[in-house]
């Protein structure tokens, strides 16, 4: 498996994008358009190299320094280290002491700011906004992790709370499963405004997306995406990322 690439673009992407800013340009507000948070407008890569070295550089494996983001490209902990070139039994024997530090840590506010933004992406979204759209961010991270998130769109300049038509959308509590709690949310966002698009990485979240809102574009973002096997409906719109839209 290749690291993504969020800077790829082709045609058939750039018209996608650039459909939806037209379709939003052109419908009578209160219009929405909902983004997901991670893997859709962040890249949470830097996070994940951020714990790894933190772990590594503390607990006896500081060749870890040498991590990147190119060395995810799936959530399996092993992955990194073995591209790394860290020996696979030696990986192996302190997987479960990595993957607990970095459970400890992933989900929490104060590491959510390691996350970098897409690239293209804060433009992109405020064209939307600017256009007139109520930006919905519906993300499977849970209330613990709002300030770091609302923090995270502020420094990429994303719209963000608490700008008008901005709402964050986040789960209660981390024990919800993401595609249960991103379904229950969709009363909240009809409520909002009628919605015009939305975008996710997951496909399983896009599909749920399609079938609770069937009128709107629906953008599978093909960056990355969980072990889980779901299949895109046909009905999804593709994009590789936000690169190359006429804003
Ligand atoms: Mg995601």
């Amino acid at each position: 498996m290749k690291s993504y690439d969020p800077f790829q673009t082709d045609a058939a992407h750039v018209g996608v994008l650039n459909d939806v800013l037209d379709s939003v340009q052109k419908a009578p507000a209160p219009k929405v358009v909902v983004f997901d948070l991670d893997s859709t407008v962040f890249d949470n890569r830097p996070r994940q190299v951020h714990i790894l070295r933190e772990w590594g550089i503390a607990h006896g494996m500081p060749e870890l320094f040498g991590l990147e983001r190119t060395h995810f490209v799936d959530w399996d902990l092993m992955t990194p280290l073995v591209r790394l070139g860290i020996a696979p039994e030696r990986a192996q024997a302190v997987h479960a002491d990595v993957k607990q530090f970095w459970r400890e840590r992933f989900f929490t506010s104060p590491y959510c700011l390691y996350d970098v933004a897409m690239p293209h992406a804060p433009h992109y979204v405020r064209g939307l906004h600017a256009r007139g759209a109520h930006i919905v961010y519906l993300t499977g991270r849970h209330e613990e992790m709002r300030a770091g998130s609302a923090e995270s769109l502020v420094r990429f300049k994303f719209p963000a709370p608490p700008e008008a038509r901005v709402t964050l959308l986040m789960k209660p509590t981390l024990d919800i499963p993401d595609t249960d709690y991103k379904k229950s949310a969709f009363e909240a966002v009809r409520g909002i405004g009628r919605v015009i698009a939305g975008f996710d990485n997951e496909p399983a979240h896009a599909n749920a997306l399609k079938e609770g809102f069937p009128e709107a574009k629906i953008v599978w973002l093909k960056t990355d995406r969980s072990p889980a096997n779901d299949v895109p409906r046909p009905d999804l719109l593709h994009a590789w990322g936000f690169a190359g839209a006429t804003l």
